[in-house]
């Protein structure tokens, strides 16, 4: 169908590869094209050829305040009035530093970087120098970036597109990388009984949420802590997803479980390029210039990510955005939940906070494997007709969807309606 979006995605993949700066967003899992933003507002996103949809993708995160939100807008534009980059220290730094501290207690020390995947490979780097080892623990289905090591068995767009592993990664980097199902502890203990004092790390998305959503089992974070001390690994929890999005203090704060390091991204960033990556003091100081590990960034800390992230962290904390984010969750979980069951279809709800999936899929799903039990041609369907009648959910049924505290009662109510129809059409 000609439409606005459909030349420029013709043109777009003229010049970059798939036509999209990053695999998901290309639409394959679902056989479609995607569409092109005009502009974004609060819960909603409107294209290229006028069409609205509430939105509950919210750039993969980022936006838990919704789009555009006038504390952040106004913090950056003033930010930009005083300079766009310096390179040189700026207060904003010491500023988001001493929040990132404050809500995360583990973290005592902490490096601003430009996305996730540079902070879960700083982790990484900073892991195997402070231990002196090189292998380390994943999980199937948990993504960490673009990390040459942690493309093994990844989720996210590299699982949507049923590459879990990348071409270009050498056999060596995977010989290093030891991944395990997620929830298994039996698993982890017998892995650091075969690679006795080797493992630097167990790295690991807390909440899983990028291979669907699914949850830790009662103790399986406490028994991972309780290996890596015993061991002598670092225990990295990757929050770049869940870091101030579940709770104020991540999902650390929720399980009750200090990390060695832990990584950051996306909510920190308030929608700029964002990451960081921070823990206890004595590894932290590993790092040059203090220490041995080179890490740097011409653009990290920029004074304008700083600005946008302090706004929105500050503004989230001001209106008890959790709070907030925790009944709108709990409303589209019951309007979801009504709908299901009204459609007689085998669908698992996941949800903590504003953070849920649809697993086209009977339960229980612990795992990568359980979440790969899902009807993907089912899925495609309930998406397309969901987006025909204006509620876009991620494109893909391996990515987690987002609330934001812009979504109004009345946007649940109406996605309900909207997710009752799509279901009984399928
Ligand atoms: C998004 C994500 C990353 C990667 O962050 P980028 O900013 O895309 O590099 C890493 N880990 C998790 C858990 C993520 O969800």
């Amino acid at each position: 169908m000609a439409s606005r979006s459909s030349d420029l995605f013709a043109a777009a993949q003229r010049r970059i590869p798939g036509g999209v700066n990053s695999p998901v967003r290309a639409f394959r899992h679902v056989e479609a094209e995607p569409f092109f933003v005009e502009r974004a507002q609060g819960a909603k996103v409107w294209d290229v050829d006028g069409n609205e949809y509430i939105d509950y993708v919210g750039s993969w995160g980022p936006a838990i305040l919704g789009h555009a939100p006038s504390v952040t807008i106004n913090a950056v534009c003033e930010a930009a009035a005083r300079g766009l980059s310096f390179g040189i220290p700026n207060p904003l730094e010491v500023e988001m530093a001493e929040l990132l501290c404050k809500w995360m207690p583990a973290i005592e020390k902490v490096r601003m970087v430009n996305s996730g995947t540079e902070a879960t490979m700083s982790c990484l780097r900073l892991a195997r120098a402070f231990t002196g080892r090189d292998k380390i623990i994943k999980f199937d289905g948990c993504y960490h970036g673009h990390v040459d090591a942690l493309l093994v068995k990844t989720g996210s767009g590299a699982l949507t597109h049923r590459r879990p592993d990348s071409a270009g990664v050498p056999q060596a980097f995977v010989d290093l990388t030891i991944s395990l199902p997620f929830n298994n502890a039996e698993l982890v203990r017998a892995a650091f009984r075969q690679n006795k004092n080797e493992i630097a790390a167990v790295l690991l998305e807390p909440i899983p949420a990028n291979a669907g959503l699914y949850f830790p089992r009662q103790d399986f974070l406490a028994i991972l802590r309780e290996e890596c001390t015993k061991q002598g690994a670092l225990l990295i929890f990757d929050e770049v997803m869940t870091g101030f999005r579940v709770a104020r203090g991540g999902a650390q704060e929720i399980y009750g479980v200090a990390p060695d390091l832990s990584a950051l991204g996306k909510v920190i960033g308030g929608g700029l390029p964002v990451g960081a990556f921070g823990g206890k003091a004595e590894i932290m100081d590993q790092l040059s210039p203090d220490g041995p590990v080179y890490q740097a960034g011409t653009l990290s800390g920029n004074p304008l990510a700083m600005a946008a992230g302090l706004a929105q962290l500050r503004e989230l904390e001001r209106i008890n955005g959790w709070k907030l984010l925790e009944k709108l969750g709990a409303q589209f979980e019951k309007v979801a939940r009504d709908a299901i069951s009204e459609a007689r279809i085998d669908v698992t709800l996941h949800r903590i906070g504003s953070m849920f999936c649809l697993f086209f899929a009977s339960e229980p799903i612990v795992d990568l494997s359980g979440a790969q039990r899902s009807d993907l041609k089912m899925f495609a369907k309930f998406f397309h007709a969901c987006l025909k009648r204006g509620v876009y959910f991620a494109p893909s049924q391996f990515e987690t969807g987002f609330i934001s505290t812009a979504h109004t009662p009345e946007d649940i109510e109406r996605t309900g309606a909207v997710m009752r129809e799509a279901l009984a059409s399928l």
